[in-house]
């Protein structure tokens, strides 16, 4: 068998009979699949990564046949990409050097339930967790927008807040994430657990550094959650009233976005149900609060267009509230038109809508700001995820200096590697566990921009660098 990647001359046929009993995938088409995530979403990746292809995928069902997997790539020194739902932005789970694909989906068990926290295999989908929790009366802290696709390990390796996380914060913050293990690149690999303040030591890595085997989340009690949507007719007015909103008292939101008018247009299964040509404030609230909302709106200046319990949402065959917030937005445009990309900008905390209003008119018509509040080490904030309306990279850099220069930090979701965009930093912390969980680089190593520097140091000399 050839590569698919063009990158490793390793006879993959006999690599693939020596990884019996796993189940993989040898066909050239499903391997490409495999190799992509919505790096798409960007033209930049596009452009960069759209050619990146491993070379097999394997799908081990338990921890014993991954294990054989790391162990069996370990020896060939063949380079490993972990992949979960392949739901992530910037092509983090795309394979730079070729090589074994290991997909988790078939790892999926939800392990144990207690009182407070949940334990699932890496990769058991979020919408399933949830759902095991339910009976329970609990659901998870916080989840992401693709949680019907997407894994619990892909979440902790590669994704950061989401419906929630107004509520109970960031997943870094103390308590979400209880503790986690993951397995070596080894010739016997070994599964280590990370517990408390360590979970950080592989969060955010993107699989660089260990691979994610099962998660221990912090729950929270379940409520009867109703989504509404609420319209303004200023942005200005719509993010106020999002402030107000989560600072509240007996409200109790899990997810507050605002949506510029102009990308609510891009949103035809809401035509008919939010008034047209409006400013949107997207809301999950517990369904007793529904009062306490309306007259919150009310005194903003808004107007409640559709407040929806589940059942009815399911009844009149309407989206979810949240497939129009996170990146979920961002996708309704695409779907329509591929010419639009977006960013990631932080925001001045406590949010001030004078800032939002004064970058406003600074930004061209090409930027459509769409704003997520978050709680962030207890304090409200919020981050926008702009729609873009691409015409050249010169135009992209022009606008992210925009955004800088009013005090708005930009994570550039246009770059592939890990400290190209939210870190804005090599995690030295994270590369010292590199180099302890996988000693020969195997693990997508083309991601970090560091690691080629410091890969011969011991891992003590790499942590002393973090400081
Ligand atoms: C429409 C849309 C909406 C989104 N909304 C959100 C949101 O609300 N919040 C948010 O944080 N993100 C969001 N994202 C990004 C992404 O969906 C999430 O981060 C998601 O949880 C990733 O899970 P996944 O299973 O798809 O991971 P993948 O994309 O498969 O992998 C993500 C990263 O994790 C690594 N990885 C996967 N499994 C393991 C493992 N077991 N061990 C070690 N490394 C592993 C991969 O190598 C890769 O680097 C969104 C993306 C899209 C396209």
């Amino acid at each position: 068998m050839t590569s698919v990647s063009g990158k490793n001359t390793l006879d993959w046929k006999a690599f693939a009979r020596r990884l019996s009993p796993v189940e993989v995938i040898e066909e050239p088409v499903l391997i490409k699949k495999r190799s992509r995530d919505f790096f798409w979403y960007s033209p930049i990746l596009n452009k960069e990564l759209r050619r990146c292809f491993g070379d097999l995928v394997a799908m081990p069902k338990d921890k014993e046949e991954l294990k054989h997997c790391l162990a069996c790539a370990y020896a060939a020194g063949v380079p490993v990409t972990v992949r979960g739902g392949g739901t992530g932005n910037y092509g983090q789970a795309v394979p730079m050097e070729g090589g074994l694909i290991i997909e988790t989906t078939t790892m999926k068990r939800v392990l144990e339930i207690g009182p407070d926290y949940v334990r699932a295999e890496a990769g058991a989908l979020m919408a399933d967790i949830n759902a095991a929790l339910k009976p329970h009366g609990r659901e998870m802290c916080m989840f992401p927008s693709t949680q019907q696709i997407a894994t619990i390990g892909g979440f902790v390796a590669g994704g950061s807040s989401g419906i929630g996380s107004i509520a109970n914060g960031m997943l870094r913050d103390p308590g979400n994430l209880l503790a986690l293990h993951a397995m070596s690149v080894a010739e016997e690999p070994e599964e280590r657990l990370f517990e408390g303040a360590e979970v950080l030591h592989i969060h955010h890595a993107w699989g660089l550094n260990g691979v994610i085997t099962d998660v221990t989340l912090r729950t929270v009690p379940a409520r009867d959650w109703v989504g509404c949507l609420a319209t303004f007719d200023a942005y200005e007015r719509a993010y106020t009233a999002a402030h107000a909103l989560a600072l509240a008292d007996g409200i109790g939101p899990k997810l507050i976005s605002t949506v510029d008018a102009r990308i609510t247009g891009y949103f035809p299964r809401l035509e008919g149900h939010i008034r047209a040509q409006k400013h949107l404030l997207v809301s999950m609230i517990p369904a007793e609060n529904e009062g306490a909302f309306r007259e919150l709106i009310r005194t903003g200046g808004g107007h409640v267009d559709l407040v929806l319990t589940e059942e009815e949402r399911a009844r009149r065959k309407l989206p979810h509230v949240y497939d129009f917030s996170y990146n979920h937005t961002t996708l309704q445009v695409l779907k329509a038109d591929r010419s639009a990309t977006y960013q990631q900008v932080g925001c001045p905390t406590p949010p001030d809508p004078k800032a939002i209003a004064t970058l406003l008119t600074a930004l061209g018509d090409d930027v459509w700001m769409h704003h997520e509040f978050a709680r962030v080490g207890g304090q409200i904030t919020s981050f926008d995820l702009p729609i873009i309306w691409f015409s050249n990279e010169a135009r992209l850099q022009q606008i992210n200096g925009i955004y800088e220069a009013h005090g708005f930090p930009v994570y550039d979701a246009h770059t592939w590697q890990v400290e190209g965009g939210g870190l804005k930093n090599a995690d030295y912390r994270h590369l010292a566990w590199k180099r302890r969980m996988d000693p020969k680089g195997l693990l997508n190593s083309a991601k970090s921009a560091a690691w080629g520097k410091i890969k011969d140091l011991s891992p003590e000399e790499i942590e002393a660098m973090a400081v």
